[in-house]
C-alpha cells in the first residue's frame, strides 16, 4: 500500500520523471487474434450436452471437450462465481490468472484467452460473449470479470479476524474438487489456484492502490461464454459475498446459484486447432 504521507521530498525533476509515458509490458499484437467470427458461427445449431446448478456459497466441477462452449449464467439473483480450469486429466496445468492479466489486462472480456501455467502456457479458454461488456471501467476505476483477485479463503479471514469459515471460495473448491478426483481435500487443495472472477466488480483505489469491490452489476439473464481450447476440468464457486457489495467470508451476504451450461457445436470452428503446449525448449541456459 503506498503512503498518502510522504516520508522524502519531491526530486527537482518529478514532474519529468511521472511524465515518462508508459509503453505496454506484453503488447499482444503478434499473437493470431481469434476469429470471433468463427466462434461464433459455430454457436448455429449447438446443443446443450450437460448443465450444472452450483448452489450458493459452494462449487461444483464441470467438464468441456476442446472445440465446445460453455456458459456461466446468472439465474436467481446477483452473484460472483470464482472459476478454477485445469486441463482434463492434469492437475498441474492450470490457470495462469498472473501472467493471464499481464498479456490481457485486469479485466477480462470477448476476444480474451484463459492462459494455462508454466511451462504449458497455452490458451484454456477464449471468451466468446459477455453480455456485461457494456460496463466498461466505471468512475472508481472499477470493471467485471477481474483477474487481479486471488480468491476468497480461510486462511486470510483467520488471518484478519481470527475466525473459522469454511465456505470460503478456496474451501468450497477445494471440496468440488476433491469430490470429483475422489482424493482427500489436502491431496488436491494445492491444485486450486487464483480464479477469473466472474461478474465481480473490483479495482484498485486511486490514492492507495488497495483492492477494493463493489456491488456487482449482473442481473439474472447475464452470461460469460467460453470457447474451450483444450479438453477442460473446471470449477465454480458461488462466493459466499454474494454480489460482494459488502462483506465475504460469512454467511451474511444474500446469495444466489450459478448455472454453467456446456454446449457442442455441430462442427468446431472453421479453420480452428486447439493449441500445442508452449513450444520453449526448456533449456534454461544449461
Ligand atoms: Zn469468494
Amino acid at each position: 500500500m503506498k503512503l498518502t504521507k510522504f516520508e522524502h521530498a519531491e526530486p527537482q525533476d518529478a514532474a519529468a520523471r511521472r511524465g515518462v509515458r508508459p509503453v505496454i509490458c506484453y503488447p499482444v499484437d503478434s499473437l493470431a487474434p481469434p476469429d470471433l467470427a468463427a466462434y461464433r458461427a459455430a454457436r448455429q445449431g449447438w446443443r446443450k450436452v450437460s448443465e450444472v446448478v452450483v448452489p450458493p456459497r459452494d462449487a461444483r466441477t464441470f467438464e468441456v471437450p476442446a472445440g465446445c462452449f460453455f456458459r456461466i449464467v446468472s439465474i436467481d439473483g446477483p452473484q460472483v462465481g470464482d472459476l478454477n480450469l485445469w486441463a482434463a486429466g492434469d492437475l498441474n496445468e492450470r490457470f495462469f490468472s498472473g501472467k493471464t492479466r499481464a498479456l490481457h489486462g485486469t479485466h477480462l472480456s470477448t476476444g480474451d484467452r484463459l492462459w494455462s501455467c508454466l511451462p504449458y502456457l497455452r490458451p484454456m479458454a477464449t471468451i466468446t460473449e459477455d453480455t456485461l461488456d457494456w460496463y466498461g471501467f466505471d468512475e472508481f476505476g472499477g470493471s467485471v470479470h477481474d483477474v487481479i483477485g486471488t480468491r476468497c479463503d480461510p486462511y486470510t479471514h483467520k488471518l484478519l479476524s481470527g475466525g473459522e469459515y469454511h465456505h470460503c471460495c478456496h474451501s468450497n473448491l477445494t471440496r468440488a474438487l476433491a469430490g470429483h478426483a475422489q482424493r482427500p481435500a489436502a491431496e488436491v487443495e494445492p491444485a486450486v489456484h487464483d480464479v477469473l472472477n466472474v461478474f465481480m466488480c473490483t479495482g484498485f483505489t486511486r490514492d492507495t492502490g488497495q483492492y477494493f469491490m463493489k456491488a456487482s452489476p449482473v442481473r439474472p439473464g447475464d452470461f460469460l461464454e467460453f470457447f474451450a481450447e483444450i479438453d477442460l476440468l473446471g470449477a465454480l464457486s458461488a462466493c459466499p459475498g454474494g454480489d460482494c457489495s459488502a462483506e465475504h467470508s460469512s454467511d451474511t451476504a444474500a446469495c444466489y446459484p450459478l448455472l454453467v451450461e456446456v454446449y457442442e457445436p455441430v462442427a468446431p470452428p472453421k479453420g480452428w486447432t486447439s493449441p500445442p503446449r508452449n513450444s520453449y525448449s526448456r533449456d534454461h541456459g544449461f
